[in-house]
């Protein structure tokens, strides 16, 4: 028999709405008394935090990674279940700092547990048929949600509330579940991990916007408090005047500045020649980031500087597909 971890975090999946609608914490977890319809599975059950994803930070990322690294010394696969907002954030922190090859599956809820319609046991059933599926294996961190199976490194909430949120833009889903099999539609090319013993790293996300101001670029380069910077730039990775000036003077000091593009789908990539076009950013210094977001960058750059690696490996680390 398939033993599995499961770890509860909390999120919207253990919550439940009151009277009056609103949707609140409990102080037990719902899924702590859920019957499933599945094959004979041993499940060892944590209830590692109960709060709000939003209330997650990267020291609670390391809580889980410190507890998985060596699960799959004692199980077959592990479940997470998470709050959604920020579950692309933690399944992507442990796809590249795991890199074990028992399958581990994150799941959350759009709809607490006590609303019509509610989605969280159904996803939790799901996540844990992934789990103990023969070709689950190999695959990194999965995010399992309304029966699909997204790779944590592109994944992303698309909707606020809709049961349908999570989506992979660039590469579609990686499967997907039907009533009776589990269904994987390709193989990932393995990727780097890094281990994690700390998440000291501060490290902000900024949006560019037509006229961008680089002043406030500048007072970051300025600042002592910051260990490098996100830009979630134009297009393919391209920037105003202003904010390119602001860019340099934080190369100036040391900052790393890495580039990821603020649309919703495709890639970040040098293509334009001219002040602010990503060919003179990464000229200058700047780090293209491919294929993730901005919240995804971030938790690249905070690995990849947590692990002292030298620019050369950074750099590769952030190319990486
Ligand atoms: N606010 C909730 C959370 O992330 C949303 C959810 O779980 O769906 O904890």
């Amino acid at each position: 028999m398939k033993k599995i971890l499961v770890l509860h975090t909390g999120g919207t999946i253990a919550m439940h709405a009151a009277e009056d609608g609103d949707v609140e914490v409990g102080a037990e977890n719902p899924l702590n008394q859920a019957q499933f319809d599945l094959p004979a599975v041993d499940l060892d059950i944590e209830n590692i935090f109960n709060i709000p994803s939003e209330h997650i930070t990267p020291e609670h990322m390391l809580t889980l990674y410190k507890r998985l690294k060596d699960a799959d010394k004692d199980y077959d696969g592990v479940v997470i279940t998470h709050g959604t907002d920020t579950l692309e954030e933690t399944s992507f922190f442990l796809d590249k700092t795991l890199g074990l090859s028992i399958p581990v599956v994150m799941t959350g809820a759009m709809r607490s547990s006590n609303e019509l319609g509610s989605d969280g046991l159904y996803n939790f059933q799901s996540a844990l048929r992934v789990a103990i599926d023969e070709e689950a294996a190999n695959r990194g961190v999965m995010v399992v949600l309304n029966d699909e199976i997204h790779a944590a490194r592109f994944v992303t909430k698309t909707h606020a509330t809709n049961v349908a949120t999570f989506a992979s833009p660039i590469s579609g889903p990686m499967g997907m579940i039907t009533k009776r099999q589990i269904i994987f539609f390709y193989d990932l090319p393995k990727t780097m991990t890094y281990p994690i013993a700390s998440v000291s790293k501060k490290i902000p996300v900024m949006k560019a916007y037509a006229g961008m101001d680089g002043q406030i670029l500048s007072l970051f380069a300025e600042s002592e408090h910051i260990d490098g910077i996100i830009i979630e730039a134009l297009g393919a990775g391209n920037l105003g005047e202003d904010a390119a000036r602001g860019v340099q003077e934080l190369l100036d000091s040391d900052i790393p500045v890495v580039i990821v593009s603020r649309s919703f789908n495709g890639i970040a990539e040098p293509v334009y020649d001219y002040l602010g076009g990503g060919i003179q950013l990464e000229k200058s210094g700047a780090i293209f980031a491919r294929a993730v977001n901005g919240q995804k960058a971030r938790l690249k750059l905070l690995i990849g500087l947590e692990n002292g690696l030298s620019a050369e490996a950074l750099t590769d680390f952030l190319h990486e597909f």
